[in-house]
């Protein structure tokens, strides 16, 4: 596949069908699917210097597969999605654990009956285990709200332990809030696993990690004869937009444009920035086989930082006597900083927001907002991927 680093002195936005605005899922997917389902030709355009969007991943310098914008675990429900992913890559068979480390023990989230044992010791765990199950049955995912409901002192100390150790700080980290600014509506649904099942996706029919990484499978999408991708190329710098129309170095466009980046960027934020949550990275390569057990660990109690990831429990690369571990740590995003939005903030009042920028778009027939940025909410890769499927279906019924 070819990528090429800039836009040419030539580039001529009328020798394609559609533009594509980021080399995301969002984007990458929609390209695909259009080049192949309408025979369009397109041009993506990636402001970074890399395809994959937040999934890309890379060999670091020490020979680790490390995913740069934080640990990205695939798993779907959707045979629609998985069928199509699955035919750019093989999958391993990784089934992802978490645990949290609370106040120095490791214990399963969802928490479970491991967890419980671990928690109250073995008698109290068992004692306080075998009443969820007559309560509710087993292999149940329970809320803590509905504990609290049952009106059970037993039950009672569940959820609250679950809501002190589990949730509370890690979710003051990881949002920037007071116990207080916490929405009790999010709170109460915290699930209790009643179960021994420690995997995180129990019921996910398709799950994995891509056998030779994220990029690679994005390379493979985006390998068709009809599809130009350009990185390097920021799409504000080449893109007008009045009420009825895009223009495209400065002619208006008339094919289909795929945008998944920010929409209020679009507008240099003059209604103002839409809120997110950011994360810092910090990598680092120890001399050591293996730092903990498990891809994951949630630090609930303790720390700045929210997590640790360990690349190599999650690729299954085997790399003796080193390994890469990485910490996140959450704060406030700051537009023009050059940091990277992650989370929106989605509360009624960003969301208005977020609906008055959508507002100046909605004329615009031939611009398709698709993707975590573009439509401003939280979405998982097979999420996104079936969004973009389904916009891709439009765009080709469109012009059959
Ligand atoms: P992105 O991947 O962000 O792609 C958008 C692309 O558009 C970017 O590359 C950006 O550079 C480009 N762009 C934006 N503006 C412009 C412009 N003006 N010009 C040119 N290019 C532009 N999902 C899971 O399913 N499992 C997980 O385990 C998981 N873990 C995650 C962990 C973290 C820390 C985060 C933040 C997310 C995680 N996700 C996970 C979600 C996953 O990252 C998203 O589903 C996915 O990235 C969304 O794809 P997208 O194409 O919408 O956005």
């Amino acid at each position: 596949m070819q990528i090429s680093n800039g836009l040419p002195a030539t580039f001529n936005p009328d020798a394609y069908d559609m533009i594509v605005v980021g080399a995301g899922y969002a984007g990458s997917v929609c390209a695909r699917r259009v080049a192949e389902g309408a025979g369009f030709r397109v041009a993506v355009l990636e402001r970074r210097e890399h395809i994959a969007g937040n999934a890309y991943d890379y060999v670091n310098d020490e020979g680790i597969l490390v995913h740069k914008y934080g640990p990205h675990i695939y798993h779907t429900y959707s045979e629609r999605v998985h069928e199509f992913l699955s035919r750019f890559t093989k999958w391993t068979d990784y089934q992802h654990k978490v645990l949290a480390n609370i106040h120095g023990t490791l214990m399963p989230v969802p928490f479970n009956h491991t967890s419980l044992k671990l928690a109250f010791g073995e008698d109290r765990g068992e004692e306080l285990y075998r009443k969820l199950v007559d309560t509710f049955g087993e292999d149940k995912k329970v809320p803590i709200m509905e504990l609290r409901q049952k009106n059970d002192p037993d039950l009672q100390e569940v959820a609250d332990y679950v809501y002190e150790n589990v949730f509370l700080y890690y979710t003051m980290k990881q949002w920037g809030q007071t116990p207080d600014q916490i929405d009790p509506s999010v709170t109460g649904r915290v699930p209790v696993f009643i179960g021994d099942d420690d995997r995180y996706f129990p019921q996910a029919p398709y799950q994995g990690m891509p056998e030779d990484g994220y990029t690679v499978l994005f390379e493979h999408m985006l390998d068709h004869d009809l599809i130009d991708v350009f990185v390097g190329v920021d799409a504000r710098d080449i893109f007008t937009l009045d009420e009825n129309n895009v223009s495209v170095c400065g002619k208006v466009y008339g094919g289909e444009i795929v945008y998944t980046g920010p929409l209020d960027e679009l507008f240099n934020l003059d209604l103002g920035a839409l809120p997110y949550r950011t994360l810092d990275m910090q990598f680092e390569t120890l001399e050591q086989d293996q730092f903990q057990p498990v891809g994951t660990v949630n630090y609930t109690t303790s720390e700045d930082f929210t997590r640790i990831t360990e690349f190599k429990n999650m690729t299954g690369q085997v790399v003796p006597g080193k390994t890469t571990i990485m910490k996140e740590f959450s704060h406030a995003y700051e537009p023009g900083s050059g940091q990277t939005p992650y989370y929106a903030i989605i509360d009624p009042k960003n969301r208005a927001l977020y609906e008055r920028y959508l507002e100046r778009v909605q004329n615009l027939t031939n611009f398709h907002p698709v993707g975590r940025l573009a439509e401003y909410r939280y979405y998982d890769m097979d999420a996104v991927t079936d969004s973009a499927l389904e916009l891709s279906d439009e765009i080709i019924s469109c012009h059959a």
